[in-house]
């Protein structure tokens, strides 16, 4: 008869049990109907997209892809007391680089302190520039598409060595390339590149 009182609390404790999960999965049915959802908002904001003023669907945006493979020697942002505007990455003289994304070859030859460089619009605003390059592959006016082959990395104009200056501008202010590309690897990471020449 010593056990009855022990048996009658484990009795109760198991119908506090019971009641606590019935009420966990009333709260779970009333959470799956409250909606919209985040996700069903994110899903009805991709379906109002609006249109190319020619009325065909808008295009998906070109990819952006690493405009060379190499170290990053030098990051965005002050350096030596002035702004460094861009990212600097190390690699051997004759290195392939590409163009980050499609668009509008707008500079590609000499300019001070870079040596030689190609600059690309890439439209709304956007413009790309890369610096101290040992040898330019387009000419003004070019249209190229992301990853084309625009010229080869160098160590010319004021350069400590061989590498890419590559430079972002939004609305003719530079932005910190690795934000823009979410991640320093994504600057960097060129799978399959050719071997250096
Ligand atoms: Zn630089």
């Amino acid at each position: 008869m010593a056990t009855l009182p022990g048996r009658k609390a484990n009795i109760a404790a198991l119908g506090l049990l019971l009641a606590v999960g019935l009420s966990a999965g009333a709260g779970s049915a009333a959470a799956a109907d409250d909606r919209p959802g985040p996700q069903d908002r994110a899903t009805s904001a991709r379906a109002q997209v609006p249109r190319a003023e020619s009325g065909e669907p808008a295009k998906s945006p070109a990819p952006w892809v690493a405009p060379t493979w190499g170290e990053i020697s030098s990051g965005f942002g002050m350096r030596w007391g002035s702004m460094h505007e861009g990212v600097d990455i190390a690699n051997e003289v004759g290195t392939p680089i590409r163009a980050a994304s499609a668009g509008t070859v707008i500079d590609s030859g000499p300019a001070s302190g870079y040596g030689l460089w190609v600059r690309i619009d890439h439209g709304r605003g956007r413009v790309t520039t890369y610096g101290h390059v040992d040898a330019t592959r387009v000419h003004v006016g070019q249209k190229v598409e992301s990853a084309d082959p625009i010229a080869t990395l160098g160590n010319r104009g004021q350069s400590t060595g061989p590498h890419l200056h590559f430079q972002i501008d939004v609305s003719g202010k530079a932005v910190d390339p690795v934000a823009f590309y979410g991640e320093p690897e994504a600057l960097t990471d060129w799978p399959g590149h050719p071997s250096n020449s």
